[in-house]
């Protein structure tokens, strides 16, 4: 039988090339699908050439389908292939990491620029790396990549707030280190690479270089011998040439079909006008980014690259060097954008801000860096939930305040204590009240162990006088009775800017549960505290805690019954605090 005529090959070929396609864009890669076949079909080896026409024919066939007629194809007769992507499912934590049991300790790593604190933007990578390696119990590295001091130049003050971020988050490295520390080690492989004849210096101008690049030609460095393009690196690091003059290019190939890949720049010179604030003007040469995350990666010996997709084009350039080098590229996974509506400025804009004095620093409750999160009492527990929840998902996830909110609420809860918060004082001023009252209100409404604050009402002949919020006086209708918590049920007798005037109605809950009356919180006269909350747009409430808040201490979280849960900012003679959420 000729393999022309065999109906389950031609099958298992067609199938194994929609799937290669699936991967692939569309276009199935003949290379991959021989071996695969092979694997399966053992017999084969000897007919490699046969087959490979076979092969041949049936990618013309299936290349020639669209992406969406692939995939209906094989959801028609092989839907167990296709991986679903679940949507994350609460409290499940992350699925297992690809080919892990192949390597014998898993390592990630997270690797900022050093040129802004961190912000919410980055909680994904951050969390997800360090997850990985405590699940594999391997080991989770800090890279600060700090090599343009020109456009994205690093600050001094950043690798410490980045530390500092990343110990609050949980997310504490085992290892460190600083690109800028090793020149020497990228300039090894930059000349191992340029005198194997897999880079070179390139001194084109760089619309020349793009011109031919875009026409799929070589530029007229790049086929000459490797001697002259060591003395060009040489001149590189001596000063012959200027910023902008020449530049080290990987080779890759330059038929790719995405420009962007086509002998990507590797090195380049920066003027030592713009000195780096950790080495100075001690090195010309800088490696660009892929050049140096790409060896990094491997001398650290990541085995699990975790990142967002916008990689994805970094991966091919890297993978040419890789090839070069004869490394074996890590495992890479590139999770979709995660957008928290409303929550994202850039990094240049957050440090323009702040510079400017537009934020009153790396933690104005308007920004979503970590410092302002922290102030505000989120908790790096909800941020963690959240971002294990969202998961490494490829398709791309939008969440709200309010998710975050959820997740940081749920651990507020029962652990805050309550205290009560009158924003935009008014008097009340109550009369008729029988006797002495003392009011034991629960610290927290579950836990009656977190104990009680207790306030004395003692009547004068003017009764006893109160302070309630200006929207709950706003809220007052003359003779309508309302509830203070947790006190006496009052009703209303006129109502007035600055006095709302009540007389005593009676004691019990019950007697007003029946009509509804709304229940208000209040401070009794003589027991304010001053307070203010900072909200979210920076702006300020003012208004009076209850005394029990002078003993609060910076970084508790409270709640203030009947309006939000805050963070203790500051208590000293008063108390301000922080808007987390309601
Ligand atoms: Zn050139």
């Amino acid at each position: 039988m000729t393999l022309e005529n065999d109906k389950d090959l031609r099958e298992l070929i067609r199938k194994t090339a929609l799937l290669n396609a699936l991967q692939h864009g569309g276009k199935a890669q003949a290379g991959a699908l021989i071996g695969r076949i092979i694997s399966e079909r053992q017999e084969l080896k000897t007919k490699a050439k046969d087959l490979s026409g076979l092969i041949g024919k049936v990618i013309n066939e299936i290349n020639s389908l669209s992406s969406e007629e692939q995939k209906r194809i094989v959801e028609e007769n092989w839907p167990e292939t296709l991986k679903k992507e679940k949507p994350a499912e609460e409290g499940k934590g992350l699925p297992p990491l690809p080919n892990a049991s192949k390597y014998q300790h898993i390592v990630t790593r997270f690797s900022p620029n050093p040129d802004c604190v961190l912000h919410l933007g980055s909680a994904r990578a951050i969390i997800l790396s360090h997850e990985y390696a405590r699940m594999y119990k391997g080991k989770f590295i800090l890279r600060f990549e700090d090599t343009d001091s020109k456009v994205k130049r690093p600050v001094l003050e950043f690798y410490d707030r980045i530390r500092d971020d990343l110990a609050w988050l949980g997310c504490k490295a085992d290892e460190e280190y600083i690109q800028s520390d090793r020149l020497q080690i990228y300039y090894e492989y930059a000349e191992r690479l340029l005198r194997e004849g897999n880079a070179y210096v390139c001194t084109c101008a760089p619309d020349q270089f793009r011109e031919k690049s875009l026409a799929k030609k070589p530029c007229n460095c790049r086929d000459l011998p490797p001697a002259e393009h060591l003395e060009r690196w040489r001149r590189m690091l001596d000063g012959g040439y200027g910023e902008g003059e020449a530049v080290v290019r990987v080779k890759t190939d330059m038929e790719h079909p995405n420009p962007a890949v086509r002998d990507w720049p590797a090195l380049r010179i920066i003027d030592p006008k713009y000195p780096h604030p950790r080495v100075g003007s001690k090195y010309r040469v800088w490696p660009l980014y892929n050049f140096s995350t790409g060896l990094d990666d491997h001398l650290m010996d990541i085995t699990h690259i975790i990142r967002g997709k916008e990689h994805l084009t970094n991966k091919v350039r890297q993978e040419y060097m890789y090839k070069h080098l004869g490394w074996k590229y890590p495992e890479a996974i590139h999770y979709g954008r995660l957008k928290i509506t409303g929550a994202f400025l850039s990094k240049s804009k957050i440090v323009q801000g702040v510079r400017e004095g537009l934020y009153t620093g790396w933690d104005d409750p308007r920004l979503a860096t970590f410092a302002a999160l922290r102030r505000r009492g989120i908790t790096p527990g909800a941020i963690g939930k959240m971002i294990i929840d969202v998961g490494s998902k490829t398709a791309d996830v939008t969440l709200s305040w309010e998710n975050l909110y959820a997740y940081n609420r749920k651990i507020l809860d029962p652990i805050s204590d309550r205290y009560f918060f009158v924003s935009e004082p008014v008097e009340l001023n109550v009369r008729h009240i029988p006797k002495v009252f003392k009011a034991k209100l629960p610290l927290h409404p579950e836990k009656p162990e977190r104990g009680f604050r207790e306030y004395t009402v003692t009547p004068t002949i003017d009764g006893a006088v109160f302070w309630i919020a200006k929207k709950d006086a706003d809220a007052a209708e003359v003779g309508k009775v309302i509830r203070l918590m947790e006190l006496f049920n009052v009703k209303i007798e006129s109502v007035n800017a600055d006095l709302v005037k009540a007389s005593f109605a009676s004691e019990a809950y019950e007697d007003v549960r029946k009509a509804k009356a709304r229940l208000i919180h209040w401070i009794p006269k003589g027991e304010e505290y001053p307070c203010s909350v900072v909200m979210p747009d920076n702006s300020k409430v003012e208004g009076v805690a209850e005394s029990a808040c002078k003993k609060l201490k910076p970084d508790a979280v409270i709640q203030f019954e009947r309006f939000v849960f805050v963070r203790v900012d500051k208590n000293d003679a008063k108390l301000t605090a922080y808007y987390a959420h309601k």
